[in-house]
């Protein structure tokens, strides 16, 4: 096992690979910016390097500074958390270039991955459902025509570079197709300095349904069930539960396997997310995040697992500690997640927190790096908190999601708690009767949005 490991990144996540670290004796060092000198994961971490000024790209994303740190104070292995150089395969061939180790999958299979057209060919040999649409990329409008009248209408380009929901455009009918897929184009050229396109069929009315994977690196691996992320606002997730309301013990064992066995079959080392549009029971692999995912925490939560820790664990290349057959749902769990910024318009308010209290009880886990008199700063994400519940059934969990957000207090800024407290009187929230475009109706409805 590793003595010391570095974890690039911060928040809430610095925080949770911290607190895995610990409970297996593995010492930490958290890096930060000038921005952040107070933060959580600094004061938590067993030491602390200043890794540059507050933007991003000159401190959490810069490479040279991050194996600084890591040679300073001689940590083998490096955690990246999620989102800023977590799925960079420069920065993993980097870090292995001096001999230290990415906790994360490999250079190769993030690369395989991170551009759509190849993540999608790669699924579809192994035997994963994908979206009909063209085969591969499409390089003129013609092609973009003939796939069209294959595929048919509503049609959806998008970039293989793209990300963030960006880079996508809607053709209703084959006369909105040259718009859609030159306009598509031009914007994954600017955004990506890539223009390669590809078409796929768009669904109406899916659900978000991902599939938690786990893998040895040796051919290994396993399936942690799914979880539901259909209520998301400009393609952001801020609702997740694990079970999926709509899936049922034999469609989780089907997907879960087909997911499993393809990642064992490229040798996939360590958590992934395999994600897919799900419509009138049929799946439809959109693309797979080479990372631990912000909701992961609903997953821990019904299966009883530390997927950090696992994380860690095969990263030192000692084996996991669970087969599938150990792996059973437990119960049900919801995360929300709850941003500094006012309801219903969504500007972010970073600032002071003047009182902060978190709440607790059975099956509440508050993931978050507030802490009274904490000062956000305006510079990163507006995620400050992540509140998960879990509880022996649905309605149990949401009845708890209700009783913990009432308990919590956060003072000082304004953040989007009431946007949880008006979903949970929600009929389609009540019952999971919901798709992916749910939520942006429901805000429309909104006053203020
Ligand atoms: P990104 O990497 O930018 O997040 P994704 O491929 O994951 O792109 O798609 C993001 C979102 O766009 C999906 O969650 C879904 O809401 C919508 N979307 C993507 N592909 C389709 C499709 N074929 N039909 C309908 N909606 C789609």
């Amino acid at each position: 096992m590793f003595k010391k490991i570095l974890i690039a990144n911060r928040g809430e996540i610095a925080l949770r690979v911290i607190r895995a670290a610990r409970e297996m004796g593995v010492a930490t060092v958290a890096v930060h910016s000038t921005a952040d000198s107070d933060a959580m994961h600094v004061r938590m971490a067993d030491e602390s390097v200043c890794i540059g000024p507050p933007p991003g790209t000159e401190s959490y994303l810069s490479i040279p500074a991050i194996i600084s740190a890591c040679e300073i104070t001689g940590a083998e292995a490096i955690h990246p958390g999620y989102g800023f150089l977590s799925e960079n395969a420069q920065f993993v061939e980097i870090v292995e270039s001096h001999g230290l180790k990415f906790i994360g999958p490999s250079a190769d299979h993030i690369n395989m991955m991170g551009d759509k057209i190849t993540a999608k060919d790669t699924m579809k040999t192994l035997g994963v459902p994908c979206v009909p649409g063209s085969d591969g990329g499409v390089p003129d409008l013609e092609t973009a025509q003939k796939v069209g009248a294959e595929v048919g209408f509503p049609l959806i380009v998008k970039a293989t570079a793209g990300g963030g929901g960006r880079g996508m455009k809607l053709a209703k009918t084959p006369a909105d197709l040259e718009t859609a897929f030159m306009t598509a184009r031009s914007e994954a050229k600017s955004a990506f300095g890539n223009d390669e396109v590809y078409l796929e069929r768009y669904l109406g009315a899916p659900r978000h349904i991902e599939v938690q994977v786990f893998g040895d690196g040796k051919g290994n691996a396993v399936h942690l069930g799914e979880r539901d992320c259909s209520l998301q606002r400009r393609h952001q997730k801020v609702f997740e539960e694990a079970p999926g309301p709509a899936i049922d013990v034999a469609t989780r064992a089907e997907i879960g396997a087909t997911c499993a066995k393809a990642v064992a079959e490229i040798g996939y080392e360590g958590a992934g997310t395999i994600e897919f549009l799900y419509e009138n029971g049929e799946f439809f692999f959109i693309e797979m995040n080479t990372r631990l995912q912000v909701e992961h925490p609903v997953t821990e939560a019904i299966f009883g697992v530390d997927l950090v820790k696992e994380q860690i664990k095969v990263a030192a290349g000692e084996p996991m500690s669970f087969k599938q057959d150990d792996l059973e749902v437990g119960g049900h769990a919801i995360e929300v997640r709850i941003n500094a910024e006012t309801f219903p318009a969504f500007a972010p308010r970073p600032g002071k927190i003047t009182q902060y209290h978190a709440p607790g009880g059975l099956g509440v886990r508050m993931d978050s790096a507030l802490y009274d008199g904490y000062s956000i700063p305006p510079y990163y994400d507006s995620l400050i908190a992540k509140l998960i519940v879990h509880a022996p059934d649905r309605p149990a969990a949401l009845a708890r999601l209700s009783r913990a957000l009432g308990e919590l207090i956060v003072d000082g800024v304004e953040t989007t708690v009431p946007l949880f407290h008006a979903l949970l009187q929600e009929d389609a929230v009540l019952s999971g009767d919901y798709n992916i475009h749910w939520l942006e109706g429901w805000l429309d409805g909104q006053d203020g949005s």
